[in-house]
């Protein structure tokens, strides 16, 4: 009987290390297609330019990249391109930076709201909208993201997939499940007792933590798995049963404790956080981007300027969940609960904004469709941003929170070619970048709707 056990678990080896063989050489592969469709050397014709690196707008540059990054940006008369030279005619269009939100759940689906759906999805649902939504998101113009909250450890393990070529979709910079009270935001409440979904019970699922010693164990338990970055309930949320949005869920210190932690290790830590002390307190505990932030004060906005703290305010969302969500079986409760927070959102969103803290963009996608992102530009700039600044969030601003300003979010020489273009001035009317139609990522074309004939190879 051992020695069948023993013959079977070798047999088990055997057969793990033949699939992660096999898969190992599927994905160097599929990684080497997606090398080759990068050309060594193309020239981007750009009629207008808005780089990122400030608020104007250049006309008839040449963007030059070389293989996956960004060589050269010059004016048109300064560049010489080699005959039979792979020329990309963007000179009717406006280009940018490929986009950033700092604030999305790949994973989850915004036709979900019906409670059972806490019983009914698996992991395995999670990650198949993951590999659709982030393809979605990419070709809405989004060739970063920001990942704040999903399953244990799906944001990682599809950043890696996209990493190597394996699927399609933007950069992720990737968290673990946001970390919460018993009882909290991340929570699962209101059930019977008896009822219980959990993937690591011995780990609370990496998400669930009431005191300094439990956090700082998750964060670097977390930071085990491969996280980029760590997420933390600071406050109730309006999505989950039985808590206030308003009511902080941590107190001070343990705030600090995630905080210093998470730094310790290298990472950055966003806080969700609509109510005010919650918001305060994350604040002075360090954390790098308050998100919601819906009932921030003056002391808070004071605060946030003060730590130099970024605001990630969702402000489009309230939208879909007010008239979209209720189709989908959203409860009463959570409907209140957004009804009660939204709109206060969006004036001080305002405020924030005249008080000079700093802003970047993200959306909560998930609670809408994924690929819809760019519909929250309309409200940064009703709420008072103009569209450079609000274009600004969602580049250079989105890549500094992000902490990723070395490689994204302007388009300058050493930095990767991520690159959209639109056909409508952006600047005039920022709604234009609900229509991105080219999409460049490292160097490679994931997305080009501009009419027939308008790209060309020069020969
Ligand atoms: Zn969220």
């Amino acid at each position: 009987m051992i020695r069948v056990i023993a013959l079977r678990r070798m047999s088990i080896v055997i057969f793990v290390l033949l699939t992660l063989t096999h898969f190992g050489l599927a994905q160097n592969a599929e990684a080497r297609a997606a090398d080759s469709r990068a050309p060594k050397m193309s020239y981007l014709l750009v009629g207008r330019l808005f780089d990122a690196t400030g608020d104007n707008i250049r006309e008839n540059v040449v963007i030059t990249i070389e293989g996956e990054r960004i060589k050269n940006v010059a004016s048109a008369g300064e560049v010489k391109i080699p005959s039979g030279a792979n020329v990309i005619d963007l000179s009717q269009a406006t280009v940018l930076p490929g986009l950033i939100d700092c604030h999305t759940h790949l994973g989850a689906r915004a036709d979900r709201y019906n409670e059972l759906y806490n019983f009914k999805d698996t992991p395995f649902d999670h990650a198949f909208a993951g590999v659709i939504n982030a393809r979605k998101t990419l070709e809405a113009g989004f060739t970063s993201v920001r990942d704040v909250g999903s399953d244990p450890f799906l944001a990682v393990d599809l950043r890696n997939s996209i990493n190597e070529g394996y699927l399609i979709g933007p950069r992720i910079v990737a968290s673990g499940p946001a970390i919460s009270i018993t009882g909290g935001h991340g929570d699962l409440n209101n059930f019977s007792p008896q009822t219980r979904v959990m993937m690591f019970p011995e780990e609370r699922d990496f998400s669930i933590a009431d005191s300094v010693d439990q956090i700082r164990h998750i964060v670097r338990a977390q930071e085990k798995y491969g996280v980029d970055v760590i997420k933390i309930l600071a406050t109730g949320g309006v999505l989950s049963k039985g808590d206030s949005p308003g009511a902080a869920q941590y107190t001070f210190e343990e705030l600090k404790a995630a905080a210093d932690t998470a730094h310790m290790g290298g990472r950055k830590i966003a806080a969700h956080a609509h109510g005010t002390e919650g918001i305060k307190n994350a604040i002075r505990a360090g954390v790098d981007s308050i998100e919601h932030a819906s009932l921030i004060d003056d002391e808070g906005i004071r605060l946030a300027k003060e730590h130099g703290t970024y605001l990630v305010m969702d402000i489009y969302n309230d939208d879909y969940i007010l008239n979209e969500a209720p189709k989908y079986g959203l409860p009463t409760e959570k409907l209140d609960k957004e009804r009660m927070v939204g709109r206060l959102q969006r004036e001080n969103f305002r405020k924030a904004l005249q008080a000079g803290v700093k802003m970047a963009f993200g959306t909560d996608a998930g609670v809408y469709p994924h690929g819809d992102n760019a519909r929250q530009f309309f409200y940064m700039v009703k709420f008072g941003m103009t569209p450079a600044q609000a274009i600004h969030a969602a580049t250079s601003n989105a890549a500094d929170l992000i902490g990723r300003s070395k490689d994204v979010g302007t388009i300058e020489p050493g930095k990767y070619a991520d690159i959209i273009a639109v056909n409508a001035d952006p600047l005039s009317d920022v709604r234009a970048l609900e229509h991105v139609d080219f999409v460049m990522k490292s160097g490679v074309i994931y997305k080009d709707a501009r009419a027939p004939g308008s790209g060309s190879t020069r020969n």
